[in-house]
């Protein structure tokens, strides 16, 4: 370390890889080399013009100053409209919703008003990279809990019991699952809920894939599961389904007591989310979608099966089409090689990004991950320079 003041929680902590290879990506197309990136979560569509128009006409009427802590009057009924309309959940506007900049930012203020120093919570793993370490940094500890891909990438309730001790305070689920795919039934969230309501366990459902469910699957909130009402943080947002990554915009929704805490840390840690994101969160969240989103979610889903059918097709991968979400989970067991090593290697080789699955845990050490919402021509090309990889092996 050269500098003599930085702290063992930050300097400790490792970075995000879905955030740094996405960096590195744009590094290097700006020194203009041709990158094919299925690194982060980040689709190819813009966001749907009736968004940005809403979001315009805000900035034209002057809304460009600071809002309440916990998002406008008009935004906290446009979320709880859409719960009431898409997830059967009736929310108070004024007490159980709280604006924040997406779902990282959403998980942090539920753990730092969940946890005391040593708190334990246990994540899914693989689970989504950033989830560890902003468990470190609200002071708590994450137990991992494998997700085995003979029980369908799902957790049984014994292996949550054998994971529980006197310091467990929370449970972090993801549904529609990333990196896995798995869409959780309402059988799987029964499986968690008991456990929950056994040890008044806090459950942190992270929802931002919930529109992406393939197949006439459903998609069930853990809130909706009887009891577990009290029990859960449902962290929402725009940026997958909507297309809205740079808005940084979602919400929590929590037990009112909750709310108000989470609402105390938004007023210190960042007064409020941008009032242009929540007026575009408004347009988003507020109504039915539209056509215009409707179609581009209906094209992820062939992009997900025909990445997921040239994946299998090339020797040495294996992966299954997921149930849920846009990345698809490759098994490379069959080759002798890490999954750094992999990632590194086709990067380097064949400018392809793709994010090494030991980043989501020490059970994805033999997987990478494809996230498939690019450009027809970027995803022809990209897979075209995988199978040439490996054909070096
Ligand atoms: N959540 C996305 C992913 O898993 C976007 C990147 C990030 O925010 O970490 O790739």
């Amino acid at each position: 370390m050269s500098h003599p003041v930085i702290s063992d929680r930050v300097f400790n902590s490792v970075e995000s890889s879905t955030v740094q290879i996405a960096d590195k990506v744009k590094t290097l197309r700006e020194s203009g080399k041709t990158v094919f990136d299925f690194s982060a979560g980040r689709a190819f569509e813009d966001t749907p013009s009736y968004v940005c128009d809403a979001a315009v006409a805000a900035l034209n009427r002057g809304e460009t100053h600071q809002t309440m802590a916990r998002g406008t009057t008009e935004y906290r009924q446009a979320c709880a409209s859409k719960l009431a309309r898409e997830n059967n959940i009736i929310a108070d506007p004024e007490k159980e919703i709280v604006a924040t900049m997406g779902c990282k930012q959403g998980l942090t203020i539920a753990l730092l008003t969940l946890l005391n120093p040593g708190d334990e919570v246990i994540v899914e793993d693989p689970c989504f990279v950033s989830y560890r370490q902003i468990i470190h940094y609200a002071g708590g500890r994450p137990v991992p809990v494998p997700l085995l891909p003979k029980n369908g990438f799902r957790w049984r309730r014994e292996q949550l019991e054998a994971a529980i001790t006197n310091k467990t305070k929370a449970i972090i689920l993801c549904t529609p699952h990333n990196p896995t795919g798995t869409v959780h039934t309402y059988d799987d969230l029964e499986e968690v809920a008991v456990v929950a309501r056994k040890y008044s366990l806090s459950v942190i459902t992270d929802e931002p894939y919930e529109r992406t469910v393939w197949k006439d699957r459903q998609h069930t909130n853990m809130a909706t599961l009887p009891d577990m009402k009290n029990l859960c943080v449902t962290l929402m947002s725009l940026t997958k389904s909507f297309s809205m990554g740079g808005w940084r915009i979602g919400f929590n929704y929590a037990h009112e007591d909750l709310v108000n805490q989470m609402t105390k840390l938004q007023q210190h840690l960042i007064t409020c989310v941008s009032s242009i994101s929540q007026a575009g969160g408004v347009a988003a969240f507020g109504q039915p979608e539209r056509d215009e989103v409707l179609t581009f979610r209906r094209e992820w889903e062939d992009k997900v099966q025909f990445c997921t059918d040239a994946l299998n097709k090339i020797d040495g991968l294996k992966c299954d089409m997921p149930e849920g979400g846009f990345y698809v989970w490759v098994d490379i067991s069959e080759i002798d090689i890490s999954s750094e090593d992999f990632a590194n290697g086709l990067l380097d080789d064949q400018n392809v990004a793709v994010i090494p699955g030991e980043a989501f845990g020490e059970q994805g050490k033999d997987y990478f991950r494809f996230t498939c919402v690019k450009s027809w021509d970027e995803i022809k090309n990209g897979l075209s320079r995988i199978e040439k990889f490996i054909d070096k092996f």
